[in-house]
């Protein structure tokens, strides 16, 4: 497979650019046909996934290029309304493949639940509590792993349980929460944490005699996936950032100062994070994984120290004209489980990625947020976002002024681009100007 077959991807028809992925056999010959139908999820398996279904609401599905991750070429799968939001991680891949790609790795790959208790009102009724549970850990332990054998089966399973008690709060509530950690393997494994946490909490209210008034409020999956993490670093030599007059020193130095400020401002720190959830999420939704899982561990890490931060950090080192940049995210992506195995799309998805185990996820959607962050604070430290936004956002206003066919869109958007107001009222008067040409 080489990155040449995508060389003016965006140049080709759709048509084009589907045969390219058969031709390389990189998909089959149905799946490429299922593209070209623009098939997608059906009603009759949307009716079996979600309560009250009435159809499907479909978005883009696309291709970002140019990326060299851990020295494999891989082209990602996107699900995106944005424009631009593609053009740019293919960009930002570009640079970083010539300067030699991205490095990931999975620091680990284990999810927390919680099992929430109430009744535990005095501090001396937490201690006992907290001794119980270290010392009967290897009970609790197989408890959870005999609710649910299969996990164990595959290698995985409850791996270590702790508890904290959270004193007496203002409406004289106080909590005592057990924590259990397990390997979920393939999965993000939601269902088999809930079901384990279900058993432990029944095993506990059984066992735990010395607490009278002991109740369980919840037992839950958390999505603070702090033991799901990813990281991404890339190293950029500045000459690849000269553009024209503008020196790659001065972007470089300047991107590094875009990351710093990310750190101490939350207006920026929000919108450096949205940048990176641009192609976090794309590619969550491709994989069919569940993008508020991860959105809402992400943010959570954005705030692990008490402020919300910029999640993807920029250095220039002048000396070396080397500007390095790395991002860490909580990622509990799974290959297998909840509708990755249903929608037909993230079966082509699976084809075009070759390699789609866990933790490949991982790897591959941290290096993507890592290069949509650096286009995007390259664009806004160099001419801007404006300018490359609206060229995109020009063939969305052509197409709902209602221009038809290939032909008619791009005469369209040649002519938006000239124009100084880009509006879809602009855009209806001037497609009505070529039509009475
Ligand atoms: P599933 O309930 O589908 O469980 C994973 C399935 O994959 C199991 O049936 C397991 O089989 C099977 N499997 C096959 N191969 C493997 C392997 N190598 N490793 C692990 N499992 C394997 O999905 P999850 O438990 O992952 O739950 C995800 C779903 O839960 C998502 O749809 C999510 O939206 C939803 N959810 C999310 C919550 C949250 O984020 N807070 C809360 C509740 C639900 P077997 O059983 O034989 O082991």
């Amino acid at each position: 497979m080489s990155q040449n077959q995508f060389q003016a991807y965006y140049k080709k028809s759709r048509q084009e650019r589907i045969d390219i992925l058969v031709n390389q056999q990189q998909i089959t010959e149905d799946q490429g046909a299922f593209l070209k139908n623009g098939e997608g999820l059906t009603n009759e398996i949307a009716d079996n996934m979600i309560e009250n279904a009435l159809s499907t609401y479909r978005l883009p599905y696309g291709l970002g290029l140019n990326f060299l991750i851990n020295n494999r070429e891989v082209q990602i799968p996107m699900v995106t309304e944005e424009p631009s939001v593609i053009a740019a991680a293919s960009n930002g891949g570009k640079i970083v493949q010539q300067a030699g790609g991205f490095k990931a790795q999975v620091n680990q790959r284990l999810m927390t639940g919680q099992i929430a208790f109430t009744g535990v009102e005095h501090e001396s009724q937490a201690l006992d509590f907290e001794k119980w549970v270290a010392e009967v850990s290897n009970n609790l332990l197989a408890v959870a792993n005999d609710a649910y054998p299969s996990i164990v089966e595959r290698g995985g399973g409850a791996k270590s349980i702790r508890s904290h008690y959270y004193p007496t709060t203002a409406d004289n509530a106080s909590f005592f929460v057990i924590y259990l950690t397990i390997d979920t393997k393939e999965a993000m494994g939601a269902n088999m944490m809930n079901t384990m946490l279900e058993a432990l909490k029944t095993y506990i209210l059984n066992h735990v005699d010395f607490i009278p008034g002991l109740e369980g409020l919840m037992a839950i999956l958390s999505n603070y996936a702090l033991e799901a993490t990813a990281t991404a670093t890339c190293e950029i030599p500045a000459h690849l950032l000269n553009k024209g007059d503008v020196q790659g020193t001065e972007v470089a130095r300047k991107i590094a100062l875009a990351s710093q400020l990310a750190q101490v401002d939350v207006y920026r720190a929000t919108t450096h994070n949205k940048g990176i959830m641009n192609g976090v999420d794309a590619f969550v939704l491709a994989t069919g994984n569940d993008w508020r899982a991860v959105e809402a561990g992400i943010h959570a890490y954005a705030t692990r120290d008490g402020h919300y931060r910029g999640l993807a950090m920029w250095s220039y080192n002048a000396d070396r004209e080397l500007l390095t940049g790395t991002l860490t995210l909580p990622l509990a992506l799974g290959a297998v489980g909840g509708s990755i195995g249903i929608h037909p799309t993230v079966q082509v998805t699976k084809s075009i990625l070759g390699q789609t185990d866990a933790k490949s996820l991982m790897e591959i959607a941290v290096s993507l947020g890592l290069a949509q962050n650096f286009a995007a604070i390259k664009a806004l430290v160099s001419e801007g976002i404006q300018a490359g936004h609206m060229q995109l956002q020009a063939k969305s206003l052509a197409i709902q002024a209602g221009a038809q066919g290939d032909q008619e869109i791009n005469q369209l958007v040649s002519a938006l681009e000239k124009a100084n107001h880009k509006n879809l009222a602009t855009a209806s008067a001037l497609l009505e100007k070529l039509r009475n040409i």
